[in-house]
């Protein structure tokens, strides 16, 4: 069994381990609707996926897809694509354990910002040593 919640916990949610597709999105969308550059995502089938605490809040962020996320901290938990009524993607970092739905693929990268990768790495913040974000 796979649990998740937000960023504050007051909503948490259950899915089974039967999942697919896990994926990085590099869509406007998901950028737009996150503020993150991009958003990792697995898809789990309806009938597998709960809430178990909580009422997510949701929008249609398209005419034909439905994301939910926490009315209180603003944490993004599901998209639902409306043609695609058996199953529901779920964003991988909301998980416990997000080291169970590691990413298999990027997608929408024709959206991705190019951004450069040889940048310089500090194993936490760059000023502050405690780790402390
Ligand atoms: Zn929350
Ligand atoms: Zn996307």
């Amino acid at each position: 069994m796979l649990t998740g919640q937000c960023f504050c916990g007051a909503v948490r949610y259950q899915a089974a381990e039967r999942i697919r597709n896990q994926t990085l999105c590099h869509c406007t969308l998901c950028r737009r609707t996150t503020g993150a550059p991009a958003v990792a995502w697995f898809t789990v089938a309806t009938d597998d996926f709960h809430f178990t605490a909580g009422e997510p809040s949701s929008f249609r962020s398209s005419s034909h897809a439905t994301r939910t996320f926490c009315p209180r901290c603003g944490t993004q938990l599901t998209f639902a694509d409306d043609d695609s009524p058996g199953e529901i993607d779920v964003t991988t970092g909301s998980l416990d354990a997000p080291e169970q739905a590691l990413p298999q693929s990027h997608v929408f990268v024709a959206d991705a910002l190019h951004w450069p990768d040889d940048l310089p790495r500090y194993a936490h913040s760059r000023t502050s040593p405690s780790g402390d974000s």
